[in-house]
Parts: structure tokens; sequence; C-alpha cells
């Protein structure tokens, strides 16, 4: 084998390399780490199941039912349902679903248009111009000038609050007529 500069370099290189793996395997999984990344996996897990219950035992409260159980509407997005890239860019996720799950119904509903919707006349919304001349994308206004929510004066809303509460309408027609309404049908706009 004919030694060089390069050859040498990349023997003295690939021992360094050597070297420090060591030392990094030693550190992430020492004793201390591998306790710590345990008790965060485990307060992970208990802070989840609270916010969960919070959620459950607030919509409860809100909404005065006397019934036993509660029908959670949640979106469909973000789960990766017919996903071409499996398991990636997976936003939002199952866990939130799974967690309502043991406790209550829950019904997935397609997100379709529901923050693109007034959800009092059906119309569309548009995204306000602040006074700055900037869009603000976290609110939706009604630009129906016979809306009921206009003349009332209360045009703009939390674009999240109305999507959420549109969320709940379609889920709710869906489970009732078992047809989903015209406003939220995909197959109506694509
Ligand atoms: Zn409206």
């Amino acid at each position: 084998m004919k030694i060089n500069f390069f050859t040498l370099t990349q023997f003295f290189f690939q021992q360094s390399k050597k070297a420090e793996r060591s030392l990094l395997r030693q550190f992430y999984w020492s004793a201390r780490a591998v306790k710590q990344k345990r008790t965060a996996e485990l307060f992970s897990r208990k802070a989840k199941d609270r916010i969960a219950a919070s959620e459950r035992a607030y919509i409860q409260d809100q909404s005065q039912c006397k019934l036993p159980f509660v029908v959670f509407c949640i979106g469909n997005a973000g789960m990766g349902i017919g996903s071409q890239i499996k398991g990636f860019n997976r936003r939002g996720g199952r866990w939130i679903q799974k967690l309502h799950g043991r406790y209550a119904i829950v019904a997935i509903t397609n997100e379709f248009r529901t923050s693109q919707t007034c959800v009092f006349c059906y119309g569309q919304v548009i995204r306000p111009l602040n006074s700055v001349g900037k869009k603000n994308n976290g609110s939706s206004r009604c630009m129906n000038p016979k809306c009921i929510s206009f003349m009332q004066g209360r045009a703009i809303r939390g674009r999240d609050a109305q999507a959420s509460v549109a969320i709940a309408i379609a889920g709710t027609s869906a489970l009732i007529t078992k047809k989903t309404m015209e406003p939220f049908n995909p197959s109506l706009y694509t």
C-alpha cells in the first residue's frame, strides 16, 4: 500500500473520530442522561393527560350538558391520512384524539374550508388588514353586508375560534344527516 499525506491524514482523522465517538456515547448513554430521558418521557405523558382532562372538563362545564359523554369533533388535518410520504410532515398527530378517545366519543371531521367560511352566513371570510396595512392572519372578517354578524358590528372574529365552531357545525350536521354540508363539501369546489 502506498502511503502518502492524504492516507495518513485520513487515518488520523478516523482515529480521532473513533476516540470522540466513545466519549459521546459515554456522555449520552451515561446513567444520568438515560434517567433524565426517561423522566422527561414520563412527565410529558402525564402533562398531556392533564391537558386533555382539563379540556374535557372545560367543554363539559361550558356546554352545560347533562349527558355523561361529550362528542368531540376533531379536524382531520395533520393526521397524515392518505399521505404519500409515510409518517413524515405529520403535524399535530393523533395523540390528542387517542387521549380523548379513552373517555369520550371522537368524531374525525373534514375541516375543508372551515377557516374560510363565516359561521353565520356561510359566506367567504377575508383576512383583514391592520392600521399599518399588513394582513392579519389571526382573524377572520365576514364581508357580507347582509350577514347578522356584519350588521351587529361583530364581523371580525378570531380565526381559530371561528374555525372550531365551523368544525363543530360540519361534524354535527354530518353525524345527524349523514351528509356533508354544502359550504364544507370538497367535491363542490375541486
Ligand atoms: Zn357572515
